[in-house]
């Protein structure tokens, strides 16, 4: 798979399934832009690739400054004339006020949706004009399982990926004849900090239960799909929503009372 002088932008990528996904990109020949809220952090991720021999510069972005999202894009475009890939890391929720509908806080359901679905709109929109202008290109959204089943918490969090679910589809197909390709990876548990730091472990035990493959996800699983969504392999592919999470939603409601901890 090679994505020589292909240029990626890749949000939130100092830690976890963006930095994975930089990473990957990048050793792969892709010139990759860290885009992030700190770009001291940022330029010293791609200090470290280039060290390694490969491509890599940051630009600022900031999913709560909606101007950050058309100057990261632009930066990039001044710098490059190009830009071949872009990927939408960015999402985040407040475990503490994002409960049910009725205990959940308001205002934050209203921002957490605001938050996550303009980190997906707001830089397609600048992007793909521009990917127009070079024959097109490849957007990926990284939603969430959590936009595909309901459950008992963080509504704003699954609404606001069930949207970009439906966002992606819909930039796929509006924008199919002009070369522009747009999927989802949707992840299931993934072993970052946003997980292991949020979660209590009881619930990462019961919610492993109903993970077939038993384990959790590693941030280069859903790398891996990024990367060759990204590439000439998959030109065919467009308007998809891939689940990388194991199994999970698959079994019966039998299947996490039964299975056991090994399983
Ligand atoms: P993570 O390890 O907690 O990393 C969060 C990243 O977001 C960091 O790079 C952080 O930068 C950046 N960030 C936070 N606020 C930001 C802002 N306002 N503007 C720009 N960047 C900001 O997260 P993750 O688990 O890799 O999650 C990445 C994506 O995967 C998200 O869309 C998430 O919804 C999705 N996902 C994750 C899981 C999972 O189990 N982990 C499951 C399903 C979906 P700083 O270093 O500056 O804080």
């Amino acid at each position: 798979m090679s994505m020589k002088n292909q240029v990626a932008i890749v949000t939130a990528s100092t830690r976890g399934i963006g930095l994975a996904i930089a990473n990957t990109l990048a050793s792969k020949g892709t010139k990759v832009y860290f885009a992030v809220r700190r770009p001291d952090a940022g330029a010293a991720l791609a200090e470290e690739l280039k060290k390694k021999g490969m491509q890599a510069d940051a630009v600022y972005f900031d999913a709560s400054v909606e101007a950050s999202a058309k100057e990261m894009v632009d930066t990039v475009w001044a710098k490059e004339k190009r830009l071949d890939i872009l990927v939408n890391n960015y999402g985040g929720t407040d475990v503490n006020t994002d409960l049910d509908l009725l205990t959940g806080d308001t205002d934050a359901f209203f921002q957490i949706n605001q938050d996550n679905l303009q980190s997906v709109y707001l830089p397609s929109k600048a992007a793909i004009p521009l990917m127009i202008q070079t024959g097109g290109g490849s957007i990926v959204n990284i939603s969430s399982v959590g936009g595909r089943y309901p459950d008992l918490s963080r509504l704003a969090y699954g609404v606001s990926k069930a949207a970009i679910n439906f966002l992606t589809q819909n930039i796929a197909v509006q924008y199919a004849r002009q070369g522009v390709r747009c999927n989802a990876v949707l992840p299931g548990l993934i072993a970052t900090d946003a997980a292991l730091k949020n979660m209590p472990s009881a619930f990462l035990e019961t919610f492993l239960r109903n993970v077939p493959l038993g384990r959790m996800g590693t941030p280069e699983d859903i790398a891996h799909l990024v990367a060759f969504l990204c590439s000439p392999e998959a030109s065919f592919v467009t308007g998809e929503l891939i689940a990388v999470a194991g199994g999970f939603g698959l079994p019966s409601p039998m299947y996490g009372m039964t299975a056991q901890k090994s399983q």
